[in-house]
């Protein structure tokens, strides 16, 4: 059955539950101290008399997703887009035309205003990275928008929220028919961008007439088609206890930026939209992959209970954060934190990260109306280097394309954007704009130890012309007078077969290496990394990516360059182990998950892992790799699969 490759842990999840870029079994991460501005509890969903909670009598419904963030929610639905079907349509009369106007024309000023909350309520580094809430604040005006408005209410005599909803259809249709796969990428984020914001004008609209906001103003779960890292970014200081898409995996973005968030999340379930509605009483069980819609008392019972083991365990897990990483006959690994949000750097020093092994810097670009200066971006890095100093943080030149789509760079439409204009391609096709990166990572490093890397690198002749352009970046920087350290390796992402392949060559060319397993998955196994229906087969575990893993981390120690492994594979206790036994010394994650990958590994001898790589290099399929594992690891890691433990193993001293 897909999703459920080896023999679960007996009575901690049950077979069927999807698994995102195949890793069978769920994976914990502590939650934050209560003081982390990230912080988030499911102890905080109301539960008194009166409480949202009141159960109706709809019959229970159970929905299948994939866990995409750890932890369990008890909670009141938000459906985002919901409200378009949520108000009363009304005819006006003629006399209150100009009523409606002046309550659009409020509601503006209001929906204005909350995206400015929004955005006042965010850390400083984390607003510059979402210059979108301005851009949205701009759209609120749009004059396209406000005439078909206005043409509905005084052409078609309709009320308000009716006119928004119209025009909001309208002007989504034309940007054409929706299509499921990212080859629409760009036409989605705007489609997206327009739902967003008359959703803000709705929700102002309905919150003047009602008296009762539909913010987050109480803890709910927010349930949504998909979310946009501003979507999420913006729930930072709203009390979003869960999430729920229709799309995505555990290794699509939404499920990268809620575990970074520490909420629980679920993707991928389809019929979430025709499933919820707003006000739904639902448990997300973000360590099953399970959303339960209108769940029994015992269903409620259970979840609070999971939730409340979950937290324990998590506490424990996090008390134990600043011990080292080693195995138990004494081999030292560095684990490293991945970071999307400058925020985050903080946050990574917090659970024990030995510096930032990947710090995804397209999210500077993404969801803005213009690209970030030179000086703006200096002074990003420059706080995530103060902040994680003396160690290490490298910095990947913007990877947009793909997956990672920003708006500011005028993609050309592709058939597939996944193979097309991306990554490293991009940026020498724009060297201007790649400079302009490049001069902001040479200043960041008179601050500390700073490393570049090059993410989608497939061919040499990118790497010397990536070196060309440093060596230009580090002669502009000099010629103002402005400091930079000398030496700043630079380094690639292996995502890509051809760099694996041919990563003895690489080895001579790039300072150290970064295995990239998402989209090594993705291009290896020809499984976009998007698939909600395909996401059982991407597994890291086939034998064909373990190969890779195995060559490409002998070419470089060949070589005598480091090698390091970043995608969400690491974050995995089963495949971290795995990764020991194949080599690996070094693993970058998100900082949520350090503290559990630490105490897995502390229960690792290292001959013993290189036995299981060497059988796992002779299996014929993934699901055969994961048997093994099942067998010969899941035992003794049972409480860390589960994110529960019965009886607490882990000692913090
Ligand atoms: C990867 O591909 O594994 C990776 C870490 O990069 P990203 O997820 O940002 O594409
Ligand atoms: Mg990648």
């Amino acid at each position: 059955m897909p999703g459920s490759r080896h023999t679960p842990p007996k009575g901690t999840r049950t077979s069927e539950r999807p698994s995102g870029a195949g890793l069978a079994i769920s994976r914990p991460s502590p939650n934050l101290a209560p003081s982390s501005p990230f912080a988030v509890s499911s102890s905080s969903v109301p539960t008194g008399p009166g409480s949202v909670l009141d159960l109706d009598t709809h019959d229970a419904v159970t929905l299948k997703g994939i866990a995409g963030s750890p932890g369990v929610a008890v909670g009141p639905a938000l459906v985002l887009g919901d409200l378009r079907s949520s108000f009363v349509r009304r005819h006006i009369h003629t006399a209150q035309i100009q009523t409606e106007l002046d309550r659009v024309q409020h509601a503006v000023e209001a929906a204005k205003s909350s995206l400015r909350a929004v955005d006042a309520g965010m850390p400083i580094a984390m607003r510059e990275a979402t210059g979108i809430l301005d851009a949205y604040q701009l759209m609120l005006e749009d004059p396209t928008l406000h005439e078909r408005i206005e043409h509905g209410i005084r052409k078609e005599k309709q009320c308000a929220e009716w006119a928004v909803s119209i025009a909001s259809e309208e002007i989504v249709a034309m940007f054409g028919p929706r299509v499921s796969s990212e080859r629409d990428a760009y036409i989605s984020e705007r489609r997206h961008d327009v739902e967003f914001v008359c959703d803000r004008l709705l929700r102002a609209l309905v919150g003047e007439d009602t008296g009762h906001s539909v913010r987050l103003d109480e803890p709910m779960i927010v349930v949504a088609r998909d979310l946009s890292p501003a979507d999420t970014a913006s729930m930072v200081r709203e009390p979003a206890l869960a999430f729920v898409t229709c799309v995505g995996t555990r290794t699509s973005h939404t499920s990268i930026m809620a575990r970074a968030l520490e909420i629980p999340c679920v993707v991928g379930v389809a019929d979430a939209l025709l499933q919820i509605r707003t006000g739904d009483t639902i448990v997300v069980d973000g360590l099953t992959g399970q959303v339960f819609v209108h769940p029994t008392p015992q269903t409620i019972r259970d979840a609070r209970q999971r939730s409340e083991q979950h937290l324990a365990f998590a506490r424990q897990l996090l008390s134990a954060r600043h011990k080292p990483a080693v195995t138990a006959d004494g081999v030292a690994l560095a684990l490293k934190a991945n970071v999307e949000l400058p925020a985050e750097a903080i946050l990574a020093v917090d659970h024990g990260a030995q510096g930032i092994g990947l710090y995804r810097t397209e999210f500077l670009y993404i969801d803005r109306t213009t690209q970030p200066g030179e000086d703006e971006q200096y002074e990003v890095y420059r706080a995530i280097v103060e902040a994680v100093s003396p160690q290490p943080v490298t910095l990947r030149t913007f990877d947009i394309g793909g997956d990672k789509f920003a708006s500011t760079f005028q993609l050309p439409a592709e058939m597939n954007p996944a193979l097309g204009l991306r990554a490293v391609r991009l940026a020498l096709k724009q060297p201007e704009v790649f400079l302009t990166q490049l001069r902001a990572m040479v200043r960041a490093s008179a601050h500390g130890d700073v490393r570049i890397m090059v993410p989608m690198v497939s061919s040499v002749h990118e790497m010397r012309e990536v070196k060309r352009l440093i060596a230009q970046a580090v002669e502009q920087v000099r010629a103002r007078g402005q400091a930079f350290e000398e030496h700043i390796p630079l380094g690639m992402m292996i995502e890509v077969p051809a760099a694996a392949i041919m990563a003895d060559v690489f080895a001579k060319e790039a300072e150290f290496f970064s295995l990239g397993t998402n989209d090594l998955v993705q291009y290896a196994l020809a499984i976009d990394r998007g698939s909600e229906s395909l996401a059982a087969q991407a597994s890291p575990f086939d034998p064909a990516i373990l190969r890779m893993i195995k060559f490409v981390t002998e070419a470089a120690k060949h070589r005598g360059i480091p090698v390091s492994l970043c995608g969400a594979m690491a974050s995995d206790p089963l495949a971290a182990c795995l990764l020991v036994g194949l080599g690996l010394r070094e693993l970058s994650m998100e900082a949520a998950a350090i503290p559990e990958i630490k105490e897995a590994i502390r229960r690792l001898y290292v001959p013993e892992a290189e036995a299981i790589a060497a059988q796992a290099l002779e299996c014929d399929s993934a699901d055969a790799v994961e048997e093994l594992l099942a067998r010969e690891l899941a035992p003794r890691l049972i409480d860390l699969l589960a994110g529960i433990a019965e009886d607490s193993t882990i000692s913090s001293t």
